[in-house]
């Protein structure tokens, strides 16, 4: 890798192309009513671009060029070899280009562009590959039937699948649904969140370069209610597969039922616990892998470990650990600068709204610990300090609610029994990680534990075939994984008479 510096990365974010339009069928177009929608760099508060604004015009489009080059079997039809040498040649051009998407993604929502490099675009281009290679591995099934008859299941691909990402991981959400999709054969209409539009349409170019076919990966831009809703509200759109909120996710669902009950799978919010027990003696381990699950990307992480609750034996020497490793690996600053390790919030917004919950956490009771405010030399930019707050219990609003920002709760427990109790109490069950050495405690937490992704002596490990999905109002969607390919198919039985 490149020996990389601040004016490097300053260097390239003055020369990359910024892909503003939507790209449909292979090309780049602007909104027929030149409508466009602004944005910003919430390190600085500087306009990064002017973005096409899409609306019911441009869905209506995108939709009817997926659909037709769907139909024409010309991806969908494709034998799977050619189809697995395209994503393996996808995937190497997303390793290839990995600087631009850094430098993209970085500007355009704060994350550190270090960040990228090594989590976001090696991720992103693995996806793509694990899901190429399964393209020959995934297949029906021939049932044990009579003998007068033959009985097979075919796993077939929807048709159109309209993708709706968030701001948090641009091109990593993206990779995680048009990975499934594309492999199984599927066109897709990608609308990407109107805070982190500028990657998508490189994705969509470079998929293009590597031999897939123009109108199979479409990008339309636009904000949530007007893009995304024509997209979701769509009837020739036969399944929505969403990343975001919870709120949101369930007015997907709403939209199904009013238009042609498509499919949609939702990964939304979560309040992911990290259960540390008393018998737990590694702290200095404990305490990294608390502090980046939860100031890892600004905790702007769906998975955030926003829960700590920790054994009433360890609390005191657990907070002071925490918190000094915190201000260690924590150095809050310019995202391009590879030394930074939290950029700023997505925008003002979000910082008002992070800032808000802080206020509450204090109005409730709970005892600021570490940080609560605004860098102070860092008034330009949507910065919040890495925040912990000590004192607190499950129903104040900052143990209830997703912050979705680097605010981090302490929760003291009595034991196993305590700590589930508490970790289970929430309307979201995406993760938990609990630490402990006793083996019985930690498959009891295993079998338990109300969440899709649940981690013993670890946060945050994993890898293709480890899936990603929540339980209760996380939503029903399963991302990476083998499983993940089942959602973009629908089977269908074919019995034929022998006798
Ligand atoms: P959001 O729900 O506001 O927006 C997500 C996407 O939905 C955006 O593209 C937006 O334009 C679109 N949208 C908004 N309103 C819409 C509508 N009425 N119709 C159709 N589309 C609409 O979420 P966000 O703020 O971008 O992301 C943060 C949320 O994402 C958090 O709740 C976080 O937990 C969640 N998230 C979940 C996972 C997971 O895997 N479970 C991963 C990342 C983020």
């Amino acid at each position: 890798m490149n020996d990389y510096t601040l004016a490097y990365w300053q260097g390239l974010a003055e020369k990359v192309s910024l892909r503003t339009r939507h790209f449909i069928g292979g090309e780049y177009a602007a909104s027929a009513d030149g409508r466009s929608f602004q944005t910003i760099n919430p390190a600085n508060g500087a306009v990064l671009a002017e973005v096409a604004r899409g609306g019911q015009a441009e869905i209506d489009k995108a939709v009817s060029v997926a659909r037709k080059v769907f139909r024409s079997g010309v991806w969908s039809k494709m034998e799977p070899r050619e189809r697995m040498a395209v994503m393996e040649k996808f995937a190497a051009l997303i390793e290839a280009h990995g600087e631009e998407f850094a430098i993209l993604d970085s500007l355009d929502m704060g994350k550190p562009v270090m960040d990228m490099m090594n989590i976001d675009v090696p991720f992103s281009a693995t996806t793509i590959k694990f899901f190429g290679e399964s393209i020959d591995k995934f297949h029906g099934q021939v049932t044990a039937t009579a003998s007068t008859a033959l009985h097979y299941i075919l796993n077939q691909p929807l048709g159109v699948v309209g993708i709706i990402t968030p701001w948090n991981y641009p091109l990593m959400m993206a990779a995680w649904k048009i990975g499934p999709a594309l492999a199984t054969g599927n066109s897709v209409v990608l609308k990407p969140a109107e805070q982190s539009p500028l990657s998508a349409c490189l994705l969509a170019e470079l998929f293009i370069e590597a031999g897939g076919p123009p109108g199979v990966l479409n990008v339309v831009q636009g904000l949530g209610e007007e893009a995304g809703k024509a997209l979701a509200l769509h009837m020739d759109v036969d399944k929505i597969a969403f990343t975001g909120s919870t709120e949101v996710g369930k007015l997907l669902m709403i939209y199904a039922g009013q238009s042609n009950m498509k499919r949609v799978t939702t990964e939304c919010g979560g309040k992911t616990p990290q259960i540390i027990l008393g018998d737990w003696d590694d702290l200095d381990t404990v305490a990294t892998y608390a502090v980046n699950g939860i100031y890892g990307n600004q905790g702007e992480v769906c998975n955030a470990g926003s829960r700590i609750l920790v054994a009433k034996e360890l609390h005191d020497a657990f907070v002071e650990k925490f918190i000094a490793t915190a201000k260690q690996n924590f150095i809050v600053g310019n995202p391009l600068d590879p030394a930074t390790t939290m950029g700023p919030l997505v925008t003002t917004e979000q910082q008002a709204r992070v800032l808000g919950y802080i206020d509450k956490g204090r109005a409730e009771g709970a005892v600021l610990a570490l940080g609560g405010g605004t860098p102070a030399t860092l008034s330009n930019g949507a910065y919040v300090e890495p925040t912990l707050f000590t004192g607190v219990n499950n129903a104040m609003t900052i143990a209830r609610e997703e912050i979705f920002g680097p605010v981090g709760t302490i929760i003291p427990i009595d034991g196993l029994e305590d700590g589930l109790e508490i970790a289970n109490d929430s309307p979201y069950g995406l993760a938990a990680s609990i630490w402990t050495r006793d083996l019985t405690k930690a498959h009891t937490f295993g079998r338990d534990m109300e969440a899709g992704v649940c981690w013993v002596n670890c946060f945050d490990h994993g890898d293709m075939t480890s899936l990603w999905g929540g339980f209760k109002q996380t939503g029903n969607g399963r991302d990476k994984c083998f499983e993940a390919l089942a959602q973009y198919t629908q089977t269908k039985s074919v019995w034929v008479n022998l006798g």
